[in-house]
């Protein structure tokens, strides 16, 4: 230790601190695709963090571009603060994965409470490309689970999850038409192009116009762990623009892309850049948990 000079020591502590940071798959600087993320600083203090919010031990993140808008209210939870056991610990809200339907319940309670809302609506979600609408003239049955990917609506009070692990779940707002969407989109949601379909309906149900929607891609599969080794076969051609290297995708661009396409501005588009196999600390991850819980992603209109 006596030989080394204080720049030495002030090098090697630089230089662990990035090795550790890399292990948690922060990336320096933007990735190939750049588009307004969170900055990892932030992401890696997340109790000092403004976008990491703690309420009763439970924690969620917020995106901070929605975050300007009073009218809305938006989260990813992560899996702190609940009461399910291992493997599903510990804010699991999936009734679908083998925890017990209780603590689910509890869970769903709890985050009913920090939302401030009675309505949790969340739906039987199957990977395809089914999109739901709630009307305020066309009032959901009590208790509905619609089996859909996708809801939008234009009616306050009503919370809508979206169940994660390593899917993405993606919040589109209009500010102009008070109109909300979030949809659960993994691979096969990116195949099906369910993003183009929300917008599309958003359009025609509720006229909105594409450059006023905001969105906003939140904690899943990252490029570092997106592995398809079969890419060639369940993949169109056009996803091969998107691959970072042999095998591995930035799903998140891909989303980009196809909101993109339906007339949204990239610079409305808000990517959390945080990836759920890297942070099983904070998320549940099915790639790299096998048997886990789904964290929640919801959003409300006042
Ligand atoms: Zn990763």
């Amino acid at each position: 230790m006596t030989s080394m000079s204080f720049l030495q020591v002030a090098r090697t502590i630089r230089s662990l601190l990035e090795r550790r940071m890399r292990g948690q798959g922060f990336r320096r600087g933007p990735p190939a695709h750049s588009h307004l993320m969170y900055p990892s600083s932030t992401i890696g203090a997340p109790h000092q963090s403004g976008l990491l919010w703690i309420r009763r031990s439970v924690s969620y993140f917020r995106h901070p571009g929605l975050s300007r808008y009073p009218q809305l209210v938006q989260g990813t939870f992560t899996r702190q603060g609940g009461v399910s056991n291992p493997p599903y610990d510990r804010l699991n809200t999936s009734y679908d994965v083998g925890d017990h339907p209780r603590n689910v319940t509890s869970n769903l309670a709890i985050i009913k409470r920090i939302l401030g809302t009675r309505q949790l609506m969340h739906m039987d979600q199957a990977h395809g490309d089914r999109v739901h609408v709630v009307k305020p003239g066309n009032p959901r049955r009590k208790d509905e689970i619609p089996l859909a990917d996708a809801i939008i609506t234009n009616v306050p009070k009503i919370a809508i999850l979206v169940k994660q692990a390593d899917c993405q779940g993606i919040i589109i707002f209009d500010p102009k038409k008070g109109v909300v969407a979030n949809v659960h989109c993994g691979w096969r949601g990116n195949v099906k192009n369910i993003l183009g379909k929300v917008v599309t309906r958003m359009k025609h149900d509720f006229g909105c116009d594409g450059s006023d929607l905001l969105a906003a891609i939140g904690p899943s599969l990252g490029p570092c762990c997106a592995e398809f080794v079969g890419h060639g076969k369940i993949f169109p051609k056009g996803f091969e623009e998107f691959m970072v290297r042999t095998n591995y995708f930035n799903l998140w661009a891909i989303s980009s892309r196809q909101l993109q396409n339906e007339g949204l501005r990239q610079e409305n588009i808000e990517i959390s850049g945080i990836c759920t196999r890297c942070r099983t600390d904070l998320f549940y991850s099915y790639r790299g948990e096998g048997e886990t819980g789904r964290f929640g992603t919801v959003v409300m209109l006042k």
